[in-house]
């Protein structure tokens, strides 16, 4: 799933190439990706790009008044595990396969793919004025602290208003914005923490080396995928990357202690760590790890970051259906701009 970094350095592109300019067209190839009816997606059109940024793990776009249209909108984007952004030349065809939606500016066309079956992302668009004042994008925001622009007293606040391992803190979007299953590894490697750790357990010190690596681990991150992106768009976004510590590297050797990276492997997720730098040598046994993981999590972080804060913890039902084999739209329940899926109407009940 991308990620605080991968998606700040898609922000930066995206603002690069497209602001300022007008909306032309906005071809969407699968009709399941745009979740919302009203106002009509083809309001957009002939608008605007004021600006772009990241909330939480999702991309807002803000477009302004054009003519016959007043009042602003927003466009939201949630790439969840598999979507991706690409630069196609002006009006570029949308690949079969991958391609869900083209946004068509002058210079060029934001194109958003999602691989594999599973069609998770998707798109947003609501007016920027509520009929009742209240913030457009309350039903969007997670509500987690930023941890790049917090203090190390927030950040010690935020995480100990309930005791969790210091995994499932890290990575839940209530809690704190934007890190997902690899940062965490990462940052927790840096850290020198156990995973399992439980964040009422932590002494002063250990605060000050979870925030400084949370810290270090994401701008880190920012400035290689933005050197790598270079004047282009971030390519080959994954959660694995040969340059990260532990966070995919199990069996290898750790680049700190050279003890090999172990793992726990629960539900889909896998955590990865270093005994010899995070849990004073002591392998954590991997099954039992997983009962407690299992207790403190849902069963896998896609879930916890589609759940609202109220169901966590508890079975999702959208979640239980198997997913289908199928890519034929028809396969799929009943869900098309005109008639959303209620599941996938309430947008409150997506990450
Ligand atoms: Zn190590």
């Amino acid at each position: 799933m991308p990620e605080l970094p991968d998606i700040a350095v898609y922000v930066e592109r995206i603002e690069h190439q497209f602001v300022g300019q007008n909306l032309l067209k906005l071809r969407l190839a699968s009709p399941f990706v745009l979740r919302t009816a009203v106002p009509p997606i083809s309001d957009v059109l002939e608008r605007p790009l004021l600006g772009i940024k990241r909330l939480g793990k999702r991309l807002v776009f803000s477009f302004g008044e054009c003519a016959g249209k007043t009042g602003g909108s927003l466009l939201v984007i949630h790439l969840m595990v598999a979507g991706r952004f690409k630069l196609l030349a002006p009006g570029g065809l949308i690949p079969k396969k991958l391609g869900l939606a083209a946004l068509d500016f002058a210079n060029g066309s934001l194109l958003l793919t999602e691989a594999g079956t599973k069609r998770r992302a998707s798109i947003h668009y609501v007016s920027a004025l509520t009929l009742d004042g209240s913030d457009p994008l309350a039903p969007f925001n997670r509500g987690g602290l930023e941890p790049l622009s917090c203090t190390a007293d927030e950040f010690r606040q935020v995480l100990t208003r309930e005791n969790h391992t210091l995994k499932r803190a890290l990575t839940d979007p209530t809690i704190l914005s934007g890190i997902g299953n690899g940062y965490s590894d990462e940052i927790l490697h840096l850290a020198k923490l156990s995973p399992l750790k439980q964040t009422n357990k932590l002494t002063s010190e250990e605060w000050d080396q979870l925030f400084t690596a949370t810290r270090a681990t994401l701008n880190e991150w920012i400035d290689r995928l933005r050197d790598e992106a270079k004047n282009g768009f971030p390519e080959n976004v994954t959660a694995f990357r040969k340059e990260m510590r532990v966070h995919g590297k199990y069996k290898q050797p750790c680049p700190t202690c050279g003890s090999l990276v172990l793992r726990i492997v629960y539900a889909d997720n896998e955590t990865n760590y270093c005994a010899g730098c995070q849990t004073g040598g002591k392998p954590l046994a991997d099954r039992s790890m997983s009962r407690l993981l299992g207790k403190d999590w849902p069963k896998s972080l896609e879930e916890l970051e589609e759940l609202r804060p109220s169901l966590l913890g508890k079975p999702n039902p959208a979640r239980s259906t198997k997913p289908t084999k199928s890519t034929k739209p028809e396969a799929l329940p009943a869900a098309s701009p005109a008639s959303p899926n209620p599941k996938r109407s309430r947008i409150k009940a997506e990450g």
